[in-house]
């Protein structure tokens, strides 16, 4: 049955803001964004006013528009999230743009608390000259993973455990990377992320917790690894590159996001000579 209220009713209607109250139309509709215009004069189903009212309400007090929905685009593909993963963030962007063109080629590269998977799935359909690797501690998460790598027809190997302990020594790395959770608990802004899983956001302890582990686990495969980068806050680039050359990955660097705040950090391996096409005169 159809109700008595257009699309267009509804989207004048509703308090929310338009890129927000559009999306939960399309969600719900099955619409297009430009179909949610051109088909404005549509009236609604029942059972979608009804669940529209009910998302709607859950955004008003504070559900992310991607846990509404089930998805968010990242680095233009659309994941499936929910509750158990930290909703993809355009900043991480940069750090798999960094990767595409800096990974050496044929390397194996794994990602350490891939969440959703978005670092290591859209890396991997860049990259197919790479094996990609990605570990979790939270099944439920490796479960979102492996089904958006499935969807958007990535080859990824997933495995389950903390951070480099989910993978035998043995196993050949060639790079590491990971956005681990790196917020402090003090910081005001995790109360505004309070849907979000928190393991994936703070260490509870000073932010850094979870990079310390990660490199000191990367020290020990310090002689065959290529490149080390990890995502941090915008205020955490000095501490970062100090974890780093503590581990005796020397002389790193940290690089900034689109907003131009430091983001990532990263070591790569300097070549030897005999790699290299540097020719003295
Ligand atoms: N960049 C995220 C935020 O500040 C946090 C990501 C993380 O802890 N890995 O919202």
């Amino acid at each position: 049955m159809r109700s008595k209220i257009t699309i267009e009713q509804w989207l004048n209607e509703s308090t929310l803001p338009l890129p927000e109250k559009r999306a939960l139309v399309c969600h719900v509709t099955k619409l297009s964004q430009v179909q949610t215009i051109t088909h404005g004069d549509q009236r609604l189903w029942k059972k979608d006013l009804q669940r529209l009212n009910e998302l709607e309400a859950e955004r008003k007090t504070g559900m992310p528009i991607p846990y509404l929905t089930g998805e968010q685009e990242f680095f233009s593909h659309p994941f499936k999230v929910n509750p158990d993963v930290m909703i993809p963030r355009p900043d991480t962007e940069c750090l798999v743009e960094w990767m595409i063109e800096n990974v050496p080629e044929d390397s194996t590269v794994i990602d350490l608390g891939t969440g959703s998977g978005c670092i290591a799935i859209s890396f991997a359909l860049e990259r197919d000259d790479c094996e990609m690797l990605a570990t979790d501690i939270s099944p439920e998460a490796l479960a979102i993973a492996a089904k958006n790598a499935k969807t958007l027809g990535a080859k990824v190997k997933f495995g389950q455990g903390s951070w480099l302990d989910a993978v035998p020594f043995e196993r050949k790395l060639d790079v590491i990377v990971a956005n681990p959770p790196y917020i402090e608990p003090k910081d005001e802004h995790l109360q505004a992320l309070r849907f979000e899983p928190l393991d994936a956001l703070t260490d509870h302890n000073d932010g850094l917790d979870c990079i310390r582990t990660i490199v000191k686990q990367a020290q020990s495969r310090i002689l065959t690894l290529k490149a080390l980068a990890i995502e941090h806050g915008w205020d955490q680039g000095a501490a970062v590159r100090t974890i780093f050359t503590e581990n005796g990955f020397a002389m790193p660097t940290t690089l900034q996001d689109y907003a131009g705040n430091d983001r990532f950090t990263i070591w790569q391996r300097l070549l030897r000579f005999e790699d290299s096409d540097f020719e003295p005169d």
